[in-house]
């Protein structure tokens, strides 16, 4: 007879077709999620987030019991005490999951002797990604996702690229076109299940994220529809007027199991395939998801636990307090940190070129700043923040992941964006009292850390523009003006 296992399911592993419980025997096995209080309580977390997650699990729950499975959802104060409560409760000892998708994690796991199946909601195994890092002297994304694309035989055309390029970044970095109607997004109604989360919250949800696999798909294809088609071209810009853009709001599903990045891609390729959609949109979505979003996975398991402390440019400012949520007459900063006030969501230019680039420019301590996004987020696991912030917003890595830090003025906003037309600030000032504050503190990064950058390669001509400046004392003295009030608050 079979041994009886317990299924342990991670509320980022909502997938009954891969990892432990594609094997798992509904006849024996009991399924085990647990709600752990420490978890919930460890930070501040994003209430948007929170209820995303735990109205997904009570969701998928509820499907696995439809399906036949025995299924207990329990609440325990740690994870620790919910398998041994569970192991007790079930006289099973066999505990099975899917190697879970953070370090600490995977050590708790580990440590109360739980067995660990291979993580297969990725399309890269570890193994894979560990053969491929190892054959490169420098880890450039451009090489990996080249390979996976002819490996996993993507948008190929026998050896070579459909389209006839790799990339098409060069026509995918356009502004926000004036007079544009952005696609219309799809509002998530509500069921009991997701009421009853809601209440014991006291959250009301925005209505911008689903909590099932349906809700899931039916993102998925409103976004085929609407949206893919000026994915690439605009996927850059970021019109004041519209917050979802041309994206396609897939993170929040692919991160917690409901959405399998295979169908998302094959998805899209056929949607491509039965025309209207221009290579350059088809293109940069494959390579966001066979490219970055593997790419990142698999860079944070091979960089180890101890690159999340990595400060290579020695950033030591404490958080400043526009990031939680104080007054700022900076409208671009603004209108992204209350855009995540509402959705737990931005775009990536938004993460990157605004809050990435401020806490870069002012020197932000990276811990500081990730622990501040990983709440934030609708989205954020370890494995996906840790990369993203340390590698290639901060370049707290020094080079490892980037070839040089996403640091950029006013001008970069102002081009990419409608902010700059109602701000307070000019982005074309660098000194006085109305100076953008990014474009002052661009200069002053780059002069703080002039030595270092002038051996870069990409970085050099940047760093001789410093050459030009005939008001860079001012410049300076600026930057202290603007840090100062940056930390007080009144910026
Ligand atoms: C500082 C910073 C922090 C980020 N934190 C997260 C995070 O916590 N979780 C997260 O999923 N993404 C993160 N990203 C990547 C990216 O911004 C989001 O995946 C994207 O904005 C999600 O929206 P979307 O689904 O509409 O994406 P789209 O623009 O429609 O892209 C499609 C998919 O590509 C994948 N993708 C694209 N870029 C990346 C990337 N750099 N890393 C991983 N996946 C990528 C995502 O799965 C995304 O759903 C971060 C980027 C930066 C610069
Ligand atoms: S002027 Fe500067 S601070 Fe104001 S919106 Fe533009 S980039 Fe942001």
């Amino acid at each position: 007879m079979t041994s009886r296992r317990l299924v342990l399911v991670a509320f980022d592993q909502l997938n009954a077709d891969h990892g432990a419980l594609a094997a798992a025997d509904p006849a024996h096995d009991v399924v085990l999620l647990i709600e752990s209080t420490s978890m919930l309580e460890a930070r501040p977390w994003h209430p948007e987030r929170t209820y995303l997650l735990l109205s997904a699990a009570a969701h998928f729950a509820r499907d696995l019991i439809e399906q036949g499975f025995t299924v207990d959802y329990r609440q325990a104060a740690t994870i620790e005490d919910g398998i041994r409560q569970a192991r007790a409760d079930h006289g099973i000892e066999d505990v099975v999951s899917t190697w879970p998708t953070s370090f600490a994690a995977a050590r708790r796991l580990e440590g109360l002797g739980v067995h660990l199946v291979p993580n297969d909601l990725f399309l890269t195994s570890r193994e894979q990604f560990d053969a491929w890092v190892s054959r490169q002297r420098t880890f450039r994304m451009e090489g990996f996702y080249r390979e996976q694309r002819r490996r996993l035989g993507i948008l190929m055309d026998g050896d070579e690229p459909v389209g006839g390029s790799w990339n098409f970044d060069a026509a995918n970095r356009l502004p926000p076109p004036k007079d544009y109607r952005w696609p219309s997004s799809l509002v998530h109604e509500h069921d009991e299940i997701d009421e009853k989360i809601s209440r014991r919250l006291g959250h009301q949800p925005s209505g911008a994220w689903g909590t099932t696999r349906a809700a899931a798909l039916r993102q998925l294809e409103h976004f085929l529809e609407h949206s893919f088609a000026g994915f690439g071209p605009l996927e850059d810009a970021m019109p004041a007027d519209d917050w979802a853009v041309h994206h396609s709001l897939l993170s929040p599903y692919l991160n917690i199991g409901l959405l399998h990045p295979e169908e998302v891609v094959r998805r899209a390729v056929a949607r491509f395939d039965q025309g209207g959609i221009p290579i350059e949109s088809c293109e940069a979505l494959v390579r966001q998801i066979i490219g970055w979003r593997e790419y990142v996975h698999g860079m944070y398991w091979f960089l180890g636990h101890e690159y999340r402390f990595r400060n290579a440019l020695d950033a030591h400012r404490d958080l400043p307090p526009v990031f939680t949520g104080g007054d700022t007459d900076m409208n671009c900063v603004g209108t992204t940190v209350a855009d995540i006030d509402k959705r737990a969501w931005v775009h990536h230019i938004p993460r990157l070129m605004i809050l990435s680039n401020l806490a870069l420019l002012a020197g932000v301590e990276p811990q500081q700043f990730l622990a501040w996004m990983r709440e934030a987020f609708v989205d954020a696991y370890d494995w996906v923040m840790v990369p993203n912030v340390i590698g290639m917003g901060l370049y707290a890595d020094g080079g490892t992941m980037m070839t040089k830090p996403y640091a950029a003025g006013g001008a970069y906003i102002s081009r990419m964006s409608t902010f700059c037309r109602d701000c307070a600030f000019d982005p074309r000032k660098r000194v006085g009292p109305d100076a953008c504050p990014f474009t002052t503190l661009y200069w002053d990064f780059l002069d703080r850390h002039r030595e270092r950058f002038a051996r870069n390669a990409r970085m050099a001509q940047q760093v001789r523009g410093l050459d030009r400046l005939s008001d860079l004392d001012e410049v300076r003295q600026r930057a202290r003006e603007v840090l100062d009030l940056l930390d007080a608050g009144r910026l």
